[in-house]
């Protein structure tokens, strides 16, 4: 029997179409949406699923992490060979970076959508979700984890996020540049995602805030989140992870409460580290039981301190996990 790729469809422009009076909305269903791509079952056997229809922004860390118990219990069965999630772009990349963390075993899962919805001239969800199913299906693509595969290129979760909000070239990986790319006969890889990492816990803590600082930044809402008592706090800092000495005070006093609080940086690529001990400098934050993000954006950063928080609370463990990355 030949195997299949399990389609599980979310939502995103790539099911929507213009409704002359309401705007873009959802309007396509799963079994739809797979049946409206040429040749696509000819690329091997699918089964959909239709997870949920909705925009990507009302997706939630909860659903992201129920849609990876899903696709995780799927991959188990030795006749499915890989799995695509279908999904709206806006948050497209936290998706596939949770589903990353969670997943286990080498099968592919590919998550793809579209920028022009049905109604577009030029829709793109044709051949996004064609590639998809090509690349989910290809040996070459095993062991590579959550791969994103928009506009012929294949990202890897970790690295990709969304530069622009209307061009259909808009995934890309900064710094790193894309794994490989889909080709007419072909599926082409250059590198391998290295630096992935693993974390499955029974269930995630959601109770995790980001709060992003920009010049003259105070501790005013990182104050009020550590006075509700939140779990985890992840903080968008600037260049090496240096916050503006006026935030530097929240920012202890949240870390004196017990809540782990993590540093990232607004740079789209680098790592935070404990260079620059000036009042606010990353050093300083550090010494203070600040935990640096490393190379992890503040979104991506967010949800892995939700699961993170799912496996353990221990101050050092913590440190581990994020340090490590
Ligand atoms: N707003 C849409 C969404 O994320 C954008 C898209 O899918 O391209 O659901």
């Amino acid at each position: 029997m030949d195997k299949k790729v399990l389609i599980l469809t979310t939502g995103g422009t790539i099911a929507m179409k213009l409704d002359p009076e309401l705007g873009v909305i959802p309007a396509v269903s799963g079994e739809d949406l797979v049946d409206s791509v040429p040749g696509l079952r000819d690329v091997c056997p699918v089964e959909v699923r239709e997870f949920s229809n909705v925009p990507s922004p009302h997706m939630t860390p909860r659903l992201m992490f129920e849609l990876g118990g899903i696709i995780e219990e799927a991959l188990r069965h030795d006749d499915v060979l890989g799995a695509v999630v279908t999904h709206g772009t806006d948050t497209l990349e936290e998706t596939a970076y949770l589903l990353d963390l969670l997943h286990a075993g080498d099968k592919p899962v590919c998550v793809t959508g579209a920028m022009r919805s049905g109604t577009d001239v030029s829709y793109d969800g044709t051949v996004n979700l064609l590639d998809a199913v090509r690349v989910a299906a290809a040996p070459e693509a095993r062991g590579k984890g959550v791969l994103v595969v928009l506009n012929d290129e294949i990202h890897a979760a970790r690295e990709v996020t969304k530069t622009h909000s209307a061009s259909v070239k808009t995934f890309e990986s900064p710094f790193w540049g894309p794994l490989g790319y889909v080709d007419a006969d072909r599926i082409v890889f250059r590198r391998e995602p290295l630096g992935r990492q693993s974390l499955r816990p029974a269930d995630l803590v959601e109770d995790v805030h980001l709060v992003k600082l920009a010049s003259g930044s105070d501790s005013l809402l990182i104050d009020f989140l550590a006075d509700r008592g939140v779990r985890g706090l992840i903080i968008e800092a600037f260049g090496r992870g240096n916050v503006p000495p006026t935030a530097a005070p929240g920012i202890r006093r949240a870390i004196a409460k017990g809540i782990p609080v993590v540093i990232t940086t607004r740079t789209h690529t680098g790592r935070v580290l404990d260079v620059y001990g000036y009042d606010g400098g990353a050093k300083t934050l550090k010494e203070a039981g600040a935990i640096l993000g490393g190379e992890t954006s503040a979104i991506k950063a967010r949800l892995k301190l939700m699961l993170a928080l799912g496996l353990t609370s221990e101050k050092d463990a913590l440190k581990k996990i994020f340090e490590e990355a």
